[in-house]
């Protein structure tokens, strides 16, 4: 249960005053939807309104505050024409301009006679001086009010500056004093002052460089919520160490079999990885091991090897897949391998309906099945193993630590490998997954022909195609990427149409097309058809799996790199150079390129190490936008930036690690004041671990 302590902060925004549902509505779309959400909205800017020149001082295109009488107000001939107060002080004359402006509301608010403060950008025009729309206009006394660094905060459509200030406002009168959770003498260190007093100062930035994330304010908050990160990270992991895992100690026979039935030798990474899964299985503990490797680096067969140990004890094992696709691929890859051993391998997803269905679940209750390769379809209730010792997760970032977790109950003790593509960089992982234990595949298996990448213009579209055409001639097979234009699938799916259109005109059949809103049943058809069939240019949003496995396909070409993120282009990239002709990766570029994106396109052309490019695009963009799409399953923060902050994360790390061994149920004053961080920062999934208290 949510402390009380924080039931102000969880409260919708449209409880605090002058905020009606329609505010409510945009400040969701630029925050969220509670208080809280606006706490965490930080100022990206500051205006200075210090300087209070007099009017005949006052220079063109500045930012003056300035105290002035009201002479008149002359209110236009039409509604095309502005509204216009005239002002002055001892030096000269001022214009305060108005579009679209309500007579009344101005009347009342100058009225003619008196003096006022008013403060915004001054303008030049034909020998007169004038502000149109002033920021603030005010009464003498209340000059301090608005003589001063203005915090300037990412506003939406619709949405004012001063509306928003408003709500700010309201919602730091609600800050309930918090217990101190952080560490007493990482705080005296670094001088930080109570979490209130830094949102407070960060809210209010007395310099330019009070906006730096390495403010000591901002510091302190990013610091709080990596904190909450790691430490609801390590309950997990605490958790899962406290429930019973068994020792799978198979006698190898299996293994020695399948060394003779695999048509290459394993590479040194493999081996090292499989050791290290086998060492971990062994032990009474339940695993969580993550195994990262880039796309191609022979993660299925590394999990299907590690299967085995499981097997010779007369345990079940699963394969999940986050796409029926990639679920039916590995179990297509695995297929073969495992009927050499004589093991029973079985595909499962929510496709498979009717009595079929029913046939396998019975097979599966009855340990008939060995192996269980599917989708998250295996999550269903009627799922039931007769006894699963071993779980592979191929997540590709796209399942959360919950479905992890809903998994392991579906069988006692489980022991289970988390496999990604995504090379992420250290940190990172470190904030997704926390402690678990890493197995790397860092080296390719042998005869991989290095990618050639070059970046090419987009207006040199037709060389791209007719290059496109002779790596046909010569069979191979082609990717083509298109843009991702928004975030909306309908405009994706019409920019591929039509660059689908295109290529078929000059190609014909052998084009095919897939997007994320066709059906999954025409999307696996047409890959299909690229995979084994007549199609031989796949045109795509990014819907292509990550996974998929075309060996002949030499080509790809991405429209508009500029808009992907490193990581997307590396594993897009990564769907050629599989087979054993060279390939060519093409990245097309919308013109002119800004230094950020000349960057990023360089990293690639130089490097085809995931990791490397991984740690880079962090540097270049930030953690915010590393892995660019939303549904990459990392977590995001609010404050906390991975680029600027990475030192507080090893410090937040250890600190987790130390509370957890010192007071596992975060039962001491710290660990209650703890408590009521994880909640602040929605780790509500996390306390459920403790026992209560
Ligand atoms: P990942 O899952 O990491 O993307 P895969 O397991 O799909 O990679 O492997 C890619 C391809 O490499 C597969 O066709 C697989 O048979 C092959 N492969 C895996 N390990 C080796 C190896 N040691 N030597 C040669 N080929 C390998
Ligand atoms: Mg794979």
């Amino acid at each position: 249960m949510r402390p009380e302590i924080l039931f102000p902060l969880f409260a919708e925004t449209t409880r605090l005053q002058g905020v009606g549902p329609r505010l409510g509505k945009l400040l969701n779309t630029l925050a969220g939807p509670h208080v809280v959400d606006l706490l965490w909205l930080l100022p990206n800017g500051v205006i200075d309104r210090r300087f209070a020149p007099r009017i005949a001082d006052a220079p063109h295109g500045v930012v003056c505050t300035i105290t002035v009488t009201v002479v008149e107000h002359r209110a236009p001939p039409n509604r095309r024409r502005p509204y216009v107060v005239s002002c002055t002080d001892e030096s000269g004359m001022l214009d305060l301009v108005f579009f679209n402006a309500k007579a009344d509301y101005l009347t009342q608010l100058l009225p003619v006679g008196t003096q006022r403060v008013v403060s915004g950008k001054v303008e030049h025009y034909n020998n007169s001086y004038q502000m149109p729309h002033p920021d603030h206009m005010v009464a003498p006394e209340n000059i301090e009010s608005i003589m001063g660094l203005e915090p300037v905060y990412p506003l939406t459509q619709g949405l004012t500056p001063k509306v928003l200030r408003k709500a700010l406002d309201g919602a730091m009168a609600r800050l309930p004093k918090m217990p101190e959770w952080g560490d007493a003498p990482l705080i005296a260190r670094e001088r930080w002052a109570p979490w209130n007093e830094s949102l407070r100062a960060a809210h209010a930035p007395a310099t330019h460089e009070a906006l730096s994330p390495l403010s000591p304010a901002r510091r302190r908050l990013a610091y709080d919520e990596l904190l909450a990160n790691q430490l609801a990270l390590a309950m997990v992991r605490q958790h899962q160490k406290r429930r019973k895992g068994r020792a799978i100690k198979g006698t190898c026979a299996l293994y020695e079999k399948a060394q003779h039935a695999l048509p290459y030798t394993l590479t040194g990474a493999q081996r090292m990885a499989l050791a290290e899964i086998a060492g971990d299985m062994a032990e009474t503990g339940r695993m969580l091991r993550l195994l990262q490797g880039d796309v191609g680096s022979g993660k299925t067969v590394v999990a299907f090897l590690a299967m085995l140990g499981a097997i010779e004890m007369g345990c079940q094992t699963a394969l999940m897949a986050p796409t029926e696709i990639l679920a039916r691929q590995h179990y297509q890859s695995i297929e073969p391998l495992a009927a050499a051993l004589g093991l029973k391998i079985a595909v499962l997803t929510g496709r498979d309906k009717g009595k079929a269905r029913r046939a396998l679940l019975e097979e599966l209750a009855a340990g008939e099945v060995h192996i269980l390769v599917g989708t998250h379809a295996l999550f269903q209730e009627d799922v039931v193993f007769h006894d699963l010792a071993f779980a592979v997760v191929d997540e590709q970032h796209r399942f959360g630590v919950h479905q992890r977790m809903a998994f392991s109950d579906k069988g006692a003790g489980l022991d289970m490998l988390v496999m990604t593509a995504t090379p992420i960089p250290r940190t990172l992982a470190m904030t997704a997954y926390g402690d678990l234990d890493v197995s790397r595949l860092d080296e390719k298996p042998p005869g991989r022909q290095p990618i050639t990448t070059r970046a090419i213009p987009s207006s040199r579209l037709e060389e791209v195609v007719s290059a496109v055409g002779r790596s046909l001639e010569a069979g191979s097979k082609a990717y083509w990427v298109c843009p991702l234009v928004e975030e909306s699938e309908v405009i994706d799916a019409a920019a591929a149409e039509e660059r689908h259109h295109h290529l078929a005109s000059v190609f014909g059949e052998r084009v095919g097309l897939v997007h994320g809103r066709m059906k999954a049943a025409e999307k696996d058809a047409v890959m299909e058809a690229f995979k084994s069939g007549d199609v031989d240019i796949l045109v795509a949003t990014t819907v292509i799996e990550v996974g998929v496995d075309v060996p002949q396909a030499t080509v790809m070409v991405i429209e508009h790199a500029e808009r992907f993120g490193l990581a997307q282009l590396h594993q897009l990239r990564g769907r050629v150079g599989r087979g054993t002709g060279a390939s060519t990766c093409l990245l097309m570029y919308q013109q002119p390129l800004g230094e950020t994106a000349k960057a990023r396109l360089k990293v690639l052309r130089e490097t085809e190490d995931g990791f490397r490019i991984a740690e880079e695009d962090l540097r270049l963009r930030g953690s915010g936008e590393v892995l660019g799409t939303r549904q990459s399953g990392l977590p995001t923060f609010r404050v906390a930036d991975l680029a600027v902050h990475g030192d507080l994360l090893e410090i937040a790390r250890a600190d987790a690690r130390l509370i957890l061994d010192r007071d596992p149920d975060l039962k001491s004053e710290r660990g209650q004041a703890l408590r009521v961080l994880l909640y602040l920062f929605e780790r509500d999934a996390a306390v459920q671990f403790l026992k209560s208290g």
